[in-house]
């Protein structure tokens, strides 16, 4: 989508600071970490949130196995971390494309805020 910040990441009219990236999947550093590692992990293609994937889509397979490439590369698959993504309003969801946080490296209070 064109007006898409996240659609315009993944075409690079906007930089990134690139941790990870294959044929469907890109991540990046978010711009205003909450935690020493804050990434966002996102599909290619353009869904709203987590409810837009079809059932029979695997993306969320996709997802994960960029999870687990990620969190190794970042050095918290032994020590821990979260992933989070954030679905409508009272949620905060600020961006319109799925994305999921992956953020670590210091101990995180639960529940989420
Ligand atoms: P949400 O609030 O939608 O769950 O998360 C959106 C995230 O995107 C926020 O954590 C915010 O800091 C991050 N973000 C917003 N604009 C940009 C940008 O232009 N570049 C990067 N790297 N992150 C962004
Ligand atoms: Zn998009």
């Amino acid at each position: 989508m064109d007006d898409c910040l996240f659609c315009r990441i993944v075409a690079g009219e906007i930089p990134s600071d690139k941790v990870y990236e294959d044929e469907y999947v890109l991540v990046f550093k978010d711009i205003d970490p909450q935690a020493p590692v804050h990434v966002l992990i996102i599909p290619k293609k353009h869904y709203d949130n987590v409810l837009s994937v079809p059932a029979d889509d695997d993306i969320m397979g996709k997802i994960n196995e960029a999870v687990r490439i990620v969190a190794e590369k970042c050095g918290v698959d032994k020590t821990g971390f979260r992933v989070i993504t954030n679905c409508g309003e009272d949620a905060g969801q600020s961006v319109k494309h799925l994305h999921f946080h992956l953020m670590g490296g210091r101990v995180l209070t639960w529940p989420a805020g």
